[in-house]
């Protein structure tokens, strides 16, 4: 977590209540409906020895569950002051920090023990946050976030389907996903005008990783920015036999297109392509 930015401890002043609209910019859609905030906790079968971290509490529709599971240890990242400054008084326990959770050194929060993440992530913050998350963060024992539902339909999607894009190819190197339930708007206020849905994310056990982070990024991008191209034209300036025979292989015919692919088979083209990014 980043430390100069961190305020632990934050308490509001007795008696002082959140009477700001909720900030669109924020993706501020509050869960009002008591039974899925309860469900979405209860997936994170909270134990005394694990350190929870929540991104985004807001006003604590799910923080308060998990003050009341008793976790070891529960931290929140909330970047709207004055939610953050009301939380420890909605939320025994809670140590906030406010911050921008786009902004948070995964490599050093995966060293907290039994650590497990949840949220209900604004729309913008999403995609971006757990395709860094999965890949930076060492150890963790599971992440359930709630996303809007076409983009939980796409991180579990299958390959050969519409939906198993870029993002799906790069989750699949780190962890599995569990499509868990789908959320209807009516239970947010404000109402957001497409359904949401819970996904649980759980670490692949240790294996081969891609060589290059920002090299497997940047070749998922380019094979999936028109996919219906075959990919032995999407990739003709580096087609060889020895590509040929890989694909081959793997039982890939040169004419296949990128959403047919595996996850795998993407990590061992780009390192057999030497595709290495800008970091
Ligand atoms: N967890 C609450 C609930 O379920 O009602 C609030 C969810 S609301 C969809 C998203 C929350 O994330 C808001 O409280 C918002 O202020 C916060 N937020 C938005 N962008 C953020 C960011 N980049 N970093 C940290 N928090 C953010």
């Amino acid at each position: 977590m980043a430390r100069r930015e961190s305020r632990r401890g934050l308490q509001a002043p007795a008696g002082s209540e959140v009477a700001a609209p909720p900030k669109r910019s924020l993706g501020q859609n509050f869960l009002v409906d008591q039974n899925i905030s309860r469900k979405i906790v209860a997936a994170l079968c909270i134990e005394a020895q694990d350190t929870i971290l929540e991104i985004g509490p807001g006003r604590g529709a799910l923080s308060t569950w998990i003050a009341m599971a008793g976790p070891g240890r529960f931290l929140a990242v909330e970047k709207d002051m004055a939610l953050a400054m009301a939380l420890p008084g909605r939320a025994a326990g809670v140590a906030v920090a406010v911050m921008d959770a786009l902004r948070l050194d995964w490599t050093r929060l995966g060293r907290l023990p039994r650590l497990k993440l949840v949220g209900n992530l604004p729309y913008n913050v999403a995609s971006p946050l757990v395709w860094d998350m999965c890949a930076k963060i060492p150890v963790f024992e599971y992440a359930v976030f709630m996303v809007q539902h076409e983009v939980a339909r796409r991180m579990a999607a299958r390959p050969g389907t519409g939906e198993y894009g870029a993002l799906t190819a790069w989750m699949g190197n780190f962890v599995t996903v569990d499509y868990l339930f789908k959320v209807p708007p009516t239970v947010f206020r404000p109402r957001p005008k497409v359904d949401s849905a819970v996904v649980r994310l759980v670490p692949l056990s240790p294996g081969p990783r891609p060589e290059s982070l920002s090299g497997l990024a940047t070749f998922l991008k380019r094979c999936f920015s028109n996919r219906r191209k075959q990919m032995r034209h999407t990739l003709k300036a580096l087609w060889t036999d020895d590509v040929a025979q890989l694909f081959e292989m793997h039982g890939y015919l040169p004419s296949c297109r990128a959403e047919e692919l595996s996850p795998e088979f993407f990590r061992i083209l780009a390192k057999t392509l030497k595709i290495h990014g800008a970091s």
